[in-house]
């Protein structure tokens, strides 16, 4: 059961493809409910992991600590765009399972989109992290535009040794920025995944596994399966905003579907084996068993319509193929439970 905890609507950046804070009213800025209304909330519950998130997480350490001194889940993992990482005391960083920092690819494309200076930050808040003997696993975590070139981006991140695992998750949908989407898609995105792939199997080949989250993860649905939609969203993770309301998706904060209560009404092992939100046409697609209706929001919202619906379900079909294309050489390599990633819901959400 993944459980995640707003800190805070207010974030210390404005990048483009976010606009920054929430607004205090939708999101306020300060944990308005008592701790122990969330201790109570997620009392019985075992495998508890619980994760801190946004707005900026780090804005609000006080809370953190807080939680993390009171509630004794099984994992610790933080959404943070990993400005204020040295604020955080080291012996609570020590105690996260799971790091996930924003950062896009090469420098002069990070700073494009999430401000000047960030790059330079990050990475040398990611070495401090390494410095002080932090194991978590690191993950990088890109969003895509279409300046992104996957290949190039995700191959610059695995480079710099630094981080464990880079997961990526696309902008459609969220943004109107797309000038040519459909380009994009067939001229960079699928050549770019294509030699993203056969560089995975050539490395694993010699004896390295590149730590690319999205084709280990769609991966290990394929040999084990997963929650549907595979973040798990209203079916085993759930979010809890700062004023106390209990919603399906963090993303999902003012969406009547995705509101379950509030803190206070309904506990966290009531909703416990929630039947998936995910209906037709996800539930009848061949995909559906590997792709899981791939993100709950998207399902919901349709935000770019019909059209943008279908586009999302095409770059996954084609990102599952080339998947199942290399799944037999992996056997034969012999590697297979040691590619198979997330080993519990980190809250990457597997398809990008
Ligand atoms: S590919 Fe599209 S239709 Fe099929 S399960 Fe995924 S989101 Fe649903
Ligand atoms: S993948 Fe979609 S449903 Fe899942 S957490 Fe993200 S926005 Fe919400």
């Amino acid at each position: 059961m993944t459980l995640i905890l707003y800190t805070t609507g207010k974030c210390n950046l404005n990048c483009d493809y976010c606009g920054g804070s929430f607004p205090p009213k939708l999101v306020p800025w300060e944990v308005e409910y008592s701790l122990d209304k969330l201790i109570d909330f997620t009392k019985g519950v075992k495998e508890l992991v619980i994760a801190f998130y946004g707005g900026e997480p780090l804005l609000n350490l006080g809370f953190i600590m807080k939680v993390m001194d009171s509630i004794p889940a099984s994992k610790y993992v933080i959404q943070t765009n990993g400005i204020l990482v040295r604020e955080l005391p080291v012996e609570y960083w020590k105690k996260f399972d799971t790091v996930l920092i924003s950062i896009d690819g090469p420098e002069w494309l990070t700073d494009r989109h999430r401000g000047r200076g960030v790059y330079r930050t990050v990475i040398g808040n990611v070495k401090w992290l390494r410095e002080v003997g932090v194991k978590a696993d690191i993950v990088a975590r890109m969003t895509v535009t279409e300046d992104s070139d996957i290949y190039r981006d995700v191959t610059h991140l695995l480079d710099l040794n630094l981080f464990d695992h880079v997961h990526w998750q696309l902008n459609f949908i969220w943004s109107e920025d797309w000038k040519d989407v459909r380009k994009w898609v067939e001229e960079s995105y699928k050549p770019g995944l294509r030699k993203l792939i056969k560089l995975w199997i050539d490395e694993m080949r010699r004896g390295r596994i590149l730590g690319i989250a999205p084709f280990q993860g769609i991966l290990k649905r394929m040999k084990i399966g997963g929650p549907c939609p595979p973040c798990g969203s209203g079916f085993d993770s759930f979010a809890i905003l700062t004023n106390g309301k209990v919603v399906a998706c963090p993303i999902a904060v003012c969406e009547e579907w995705a509101f379950l209560g509030n803190l206070g009404n309904v506990k966290l092992r009531s909703l416990i084996n929630r039947k998936c939100m995910i209906g037709e046409p996800c539930i009848n697609c061949e995909y559906f068993r590997i792709c899981g209706g791939r993100c709950l929001y998207t399902y919901k919202e349709r935000l770019w319509g019909d059209e943008g619906f279908k586009l999302t379900c095409e770059v996954t079909k084609y990102l599952i193929d080339l998947v199942y294309d290399v799944e037999p050489i992996i056997e034969v390599e012999g590697l297979i439970n040691e590619v198979l990633y997330p080993p519990f819901n980190n809250t990457i959400e597997i398809s990008p």
